[in-house]
């Protein structure tokens, strides 16, 4: 039996959490890169960096219970991000695709916010002093990223979206639809000769 008593839970959740880490390493350059805002962006590559250090918690925690991080993909972070990877290749008004990438790393938070608030509860009643502590850092840290987010959202990204296709979106648009620049330069010319 792999699961004999909570302690083992505990390594199990380490592990899967760790993976989650990992998968959301590759992940967010992506989605720094697919935002157009630059205070999105920025938040992104932010919480990379933050990332990484909860990285390197968890293998701190593994290693003080003689454990290696190995262990099976967290797949429903593997999910979680595979729809985040769909928003950014999705066909859509930047606008429009920066309010779905918060919706996207929300869902990411909030998935690693229930992770870290079970193991850190197990830390707690194992006596595991030092990672209850350190999970906990973390999971502030998710929650102050995710509050970050929804201010974002609100103050911003949300309320521009709203408001797109822009003016220039839109122009762009009517100009290929009328047969694109040659037709307007052609229209430009007779207006200038006629
Ligand atoms: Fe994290
Ligand atoms: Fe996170």
């Amino acid at each position: 039996m792999e699961l004999e008593n909570l302690r083992d839970l505990y390594v199990h959740e380490l592990k899967d959490l760790y993976s989650a880490e990992k998968q959301i390493i590759s992940a967010l350059p992506k989605m720094a890169r697919a935002a157009t805002n630059r205070q999105l962006s920025s938040a992104f590559r932010q919480h990379l960096e933050q990332t990484r250090k909860q990285a390197k918690r968890l293998e701190d925690i593994l290693r003080g219970h003689d454990e290696s991080t190995r262990g099976p993909k967290c797949q429903g972070m593997e999910g979680v991000i595979k729809e985040g990877d769909e928003m950014i290749s999705e066909d859509a008004e930047p606008e429009v695709r920066d309010a779905g990438l918060i919706a996207a790393a929300q869902r990411v938070e909030h998935y690693e916010m229930a992770g870290y608030g079970c193991a850190r509860t197990y830390a707690e009643l194992l006596g595991d002093k030092k990672g209850a502590r350190l999970l906990d850092t973390t999971l502030r840290e998710e929650e102050a990223t995710d509050l970050k987010l929804t201010k974002l959202a609100k103050s911003v990204i949300n309320l521009r979206a709203k408001k797109a296709p822009s003016a220039a979106a839109k122009k762009r648009r009517e100009q290929s639809k009328s047969g694109g620049v040659g037709k307007t330069l052609k229209g430009l010319v007779a207006k200038v000769t006629g």
